[in-house]
This record gives structure tokens, C-alpha cells and sequence, in this order.
């Protein structure tokens, strides 16, 4: 156990959303362990009793996290409701706690996956593995993101941004880190051998992640081979997908797709429709911040903009798409598709950026950083035409 509360502290620190020696993780096999001694040790230790778990995660999140959660902590007070599809299909909405104690953690997390602490930090659990504590905890920091910025946005559409948002703002954009432009090599050759696919896959989950593009448990990757889909499975990390794919020949001849991505479907139909042979998704933050940035005033598919939206919105090219996750009737299997097959990027709205390639993977990522770089220049750039400079 202790060496899996390790790796999971390590896995925060990497994805820059906690900062070196500040996660805590517990464990509990035969005993608790701790991945470090901390003074606060003994208080989390209390939450192991009062709820059906095997681990807890504890940190203070790194900056700009840490200034964003304490502000809509500030903002929201009791419960913050992001509207992003990480929220809605893990997190339902972020309660916040008034104090640090493990009575107020339990009472938190019997009814959800996290909460936050004001000044404190964000406490996550798992009942299985600490994976669980931590993609609960990287989801939080992501949903939270998400809604500082669209909160912002909107509220410069309204014409209702007071001081206090405006100066924790700008704070919090001067702490963000430049966008990424260089572009790390590929693998361009062998990529009809399917060691050589597996491989070329797993290198592009890498980069997906350590580029800040998606959090490392959702977003998925696949590859066309002939007749065969090479697919991330579901619930796997990006970041480490060997062992983690699977072949599913396109015929469905076989029961192939019971550990493939929920989103095989999808992918195979863009397959069908365009001849490209990779497909990225990721859930870049600024892709999907933009995706739900809206002018209408009074739409009546407000709150339910993710299913039925009917506006043909574009990025810079990239169209945006309304798609629930999965193969039902409003589901992005049915609305993706066609919208990526020209462009070779689609954006799917309050959740993520798909994105194609036809030779190898580097089009792909090409593709979806440019998306995302283009997709922050557009934020700063709208809140600009609306009277708020930086
Ligand atoms: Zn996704």
C-alpha cells in the first residue's frame, strides 16, 4: 500500500496540481500508512473510521489551484456546482467544508467523491485503490479551473464583474505557465506492426498528459489498423496505457468492447466517415472553458446546453458540438462523427477536444495543442471585446 500512496503523491506533484512534499496519502491494508509523517496525520486517521474506504488523499493544491478553490470556496459557499462533464459524471458538485476536522470530511464525503477546505486544501478517498482519491482530486482542480473562467467570462458578458473577481483574476492569470509550443518527437515509422502501434499509442498518452491536456484517467487515444481499432481501455490512464489496449476489429465480430473505451463506438465511426487513421481526446481546460462560452441571453436550452444545443458554434474552424457521454440517443457517438470528419478536430461542449491524424499521431497532437493555444489567445481576447483587459 505504502508504495501506492507514493505513486500517487508522485502523480500530483508531476501533473504540477500539488506542489513537491504536500500531498498526503493514506493506505489501509492490515495498518494505515502514511506516505510522510504529517502533524494532521492523526486527524485524517479518524475519517478511515467513520467511512467504508482503504485511502485518502489530503493536499493543498498547487498555485493557481489553491487561490481559484478558496475564492468560489468564498463565492459558493456549502457547495460549488461546476457544469463541465468531469462534474457531472463523477463529482456532482464540490461541497465545501467549514473547518479542517474529521467529522466535517465524513459528513462531506458520504454523499460525494471530494471536498474542500477553505485554506486547508481538497480531501479525496478510494474504496479501492488510491488511484481513485487521486483522480477525484485532479478532477476537482480541473472542474474548479473550468468555472473560475467561464464564472469570469460570463460575468464580463453581464457586465457584472466586481473588484474582488477582478483582482483575484488577474492573480490568479499571472501565475498561469505559457503555453506549450514545442512539440515533442513521435514515432513516424512501423506503425503497420502492432507492437510498433502499441507503443506509438502509449508515447502519444504520455504526451497528451504531460502537456497538461487532459487529466491522466479520462481522454482516450485509438488507431486504425485495416479493418481493426486499437483503443485505449476504459479507465485507463493515458499516461500509462501498456497492457492497457485493445484490438477491436471494426466488423463487430466478437465481444470485443467490454474493457474498450466507452467512446469506441464514436471512434469508429469517425473511421468510417473520414479516412484518417488516429484519434486523439483529451479534455484541454481552455477547449472546454470556450466550448460553453455563449452569447445568447435567454436560451431556453440553458442548463442542458451539453445535450441540446442546437447553435453552430465553431473555434476558429473547429465546430462544437453538443454530446452526452456514451451511446445514447443524445450521445456524442451520434453528434461527433460527422462534425469532426472535415475539419479533424471537434470540440464536444463542457467536455473535451477529439482531434485526427492520418499518417501518425504528431497530426493529431499538433492539431490539439494548436486547438488549445488558439482556444486561450480566443478567452483573453473575447474578455478584451468586452471591456476587461488583463
Ligand atoms: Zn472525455
Amino acid at each position: 500500500m505504502k508504495p501506492l500512496c507514493d505513486k500517487y503523491a508522485a502523480k500530483l506533484v508531476a501533473q504540477k496540481i500539488c506542489d513537491p512534499g504536500t500531498p498526503i496519502i493514506g493506505g489501509l491494508d492490515a495498518d494505515l500508512v502514511w506516505n510522510h509523517d504529517d502533524d494532521r496525520n492523526e486527524e485524517l486517521a479518524k475519517v478511515f473510521e467513520g467511512l467504508t474506504i482503504n485511502s485518502l488523499v489530503f493536499a493543498r493544491p498547487a498555485e493557481p489551484y489553491a487561490t481559484i478553490v478558496d475564492f468560489l470556496a468564498s463565492r459558493y459557499p456549502g457547495t460549488i456546482r461546476p457544469e463541465d462533464t468531469e462534474t457531472r459524471t463523477f463529482l456532482h458538485d464540490i461541497p465545501v467544508a467549514d473547518e479542517f476536522s474529521a467529522e466535517a470530511i465524513i459528513k462531506n464525503l458520504k454523499r460525494r467523491k471530494s471536498v474542500i477546505i477553505p485554506g486547508e486544501g481538497i480531501v479525496s478517498y478510494g474504496t479501492v485503490t488510491p488511484e481513485q482519491g487521486f483522480v477525484f482530486y485532479s478532477s476537482t482542480i480541473f472542474s474548479c479551473f473550468v468555472l473560475f473562467f467561464s464564472d469570469y467570462l460570463a460575468a464580463a458578458r453581464r457586465g457584472e464583474i466586481d473588484d474582488e473577481y477582478r483582482t483575484v483574476f488577474r492573480k490568479v492569470v499571472a501565475m498561469l505557465p505559457e503555453p506549450r509550443q514545442d512539440i515533442p518527437s513521435f514515432i513516424h515509422e512501423g506503425l503497420g506492426k502492432e507492437d510498433i502501434i502499441l507503443e506509438a499509442m502509449a508515447e502519444s498518452g504520455r504526451y497528451v498528459v504531460s502537456y497538461g491536456l487532459v487529466d491522466s484517467f479520462f481522454g482516450n487515444i485509438s488507431y486504425r489498423h485495416g479493418n481493426t481499432v486499437y483503443i485505449s481501455q476504459t479507465g485507463s490512464s493515458l499516461d500509462e496505457l501498456k497492457g492497457c489496449i485493445d484490438p477491436c476489429p471494426m466488423d463487430n465480430s466478437t465481444t470485443h468492447g467490454l474493457t474498450a473505451s466507452s467512446e469506441l463506438s464514436a471512434h469508429e465511426d469517425v473511421y468510417r466517415r473520414a479516412d484518417v487513421n488516429c484519434i486523439l481526446h483529451g479534455h484541454p481546460k481552455f477547449s472546454v472553458i470556450m466550448s460553453m462560452d455563449c452569447d445568447k441571453v435567454d436560451c431556453p436550452n440553458r442548463g442542458q446546453c451539453h445535450i441540446k444545443c442546437t447553435e453552430c458554434r465553431t473555434v476558429e474552424g473547429v465546430p462544437i458540438v453538443p454530446g452526452e457521454v456514451g451511446t445514447g440517443p443524445t450521445g456524442l457517438c451520434n453528434t461527433l462523427p460527422p462534425a469532426i470528419a472535415g475539419p479533424g478536430a471537434a470540440i464536444v461542449h463542457g467536455h473535451g477536444l477529439f482531434t485526427t491524424g492520418v499518417a501518425d499521431f504528431e497530426e493529431a497532437f499538433v492539431r490539439m495543442l494548436e486547438t488549445e493555444n488558439r482556444c486561450r489567445e480566443l478567452y483573453f481576447e473575447r474578455l478584451k471585446e468586452l471591456g476587461e483587459s488583463i
